[in-house]
């Protein structure tokens, strides 16, 4: 059986990998595809894929966009992206600006709170464009300004803590049209995680393609559920660990493992699509 894992991040998001590492990991775990889905960036897609191609694994370039739908959180993850997609691109950008801006108010949050931790500091960690809430809890690990990670989480950055700030993000009918215009094939995040079930009716009616049925943090009862959700709005099925790195306790990847013939559906349906 060949097994895939299509939720994964790297350092180009909150996760602790390279692209190579991940791909080494990958391997390690007998993955025979991987998709890289990075939070509102596909700067890591050009270099996983290289990494991929050297070892002959199947590589899918994708990303994981921050939306909101009814005042809810959603993820959705795009797959199959033209990762030099202009308008792509060009949104993704304002996001990651949106983000950065972020990392300065909550800073600013936590200097209130007489907590000294400089932006300029959380950006140097974090490297990359689209910096998260972990890179703040990994810079106040890194400076001793609280015990762990979980710590820094509970004590100021979980919604209604003290340096939490909202993020502006992206309606999720955007989200999906977005994706579709890159070439790539839209799918609804962990929806056990974000409690999005009632919102899949209106994202199917804006054309979303697939639904995250297999994940770290779904239940097999969950996952039973997304499974019939997936027969009932004729949506694809797809699954991955959401690994990101040493950010987490520990490394996911390849814990969950999606049976490849979904992997199958999906390239049938953005074939299709693009033939279209
Ligand atoms: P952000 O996009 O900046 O709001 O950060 C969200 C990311 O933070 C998620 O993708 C997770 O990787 C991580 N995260 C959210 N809540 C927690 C938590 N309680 N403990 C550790 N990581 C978390
Ligand atoms: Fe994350
Ligand atoms: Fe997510
Ligand atoms: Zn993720």
């Amino acid at each position: 059986m060949k097994f895939a894992d299509l939720h994964l991040h790297t350092q180009f998001s909150d996760g602790t990998f390279t692209p190579e590492d991940l791909v080494v990991r990958a391997q390690n775990a007998g993955l025979a595809c991987v998709a890289l889905t990075d939070h509102d960036s596909v700067e890591g897609c050009e270099r996983a894929a290289a990494a991929c191609a050297k070892v002959r694994m199947e590589f899918i370039a994708g990303a994981e966009l921050t939306a909101e739908h009814d005042d809810t959180e959603v993820h959705v993850l795009g797959y199959f992206l033209d990762t030099k997609n202009a308008v792509l691109l060009e949104r993704i950008g304002k996001f990651q600006a949106v983000r950065q801006n972020r990392i300065r108010e909550m800073c600013a949050a936590l200097n209130q709170l007489g907590v000294p931790l400089q932006a300029e500091s959380v950006f140097a960690l974090a490297n990359c464009k689209s910096p998260g809430r972990p890179h703040v809890a990994r810079a106040l690990v890194r400076e001793k300004l609280i015990g762990n990670l979980d710590e820094a989480f509970e004590k100021y950055l979980k919604k209604g803590r003290p340096a939490w700030v909202p993020k502006t993000k992206m309606s999720a009918l955007e989200g999906v049209e977005l994706i579709h215009q890159a070439g790539g094939l839209a799918v609804m995040a962990h929806p056990g995680l974000n409690r999005t079930d009632d919102i899949i009716p209106d994202l199917v009616d804006a054309g979303l393609d697939g639904i995250e049925c297999f994940h770290t943090k779904h239940s097999t009862v969950m996952a039973e559920r997304y499974l019939e959700m997936a027969e009932k709005y004729h949506l694809l099925v797809t699954g991955g660990s959401d690994c990101h790195g040493f950010s987490k306790k520990q490394p996911l990847i390849g814990t969950v493992k999606l049976p490849y013939e979904h992997v199958e559906r999906l390239k049938a349906k953005h074939v299709e699509r693009l033939n279209r």
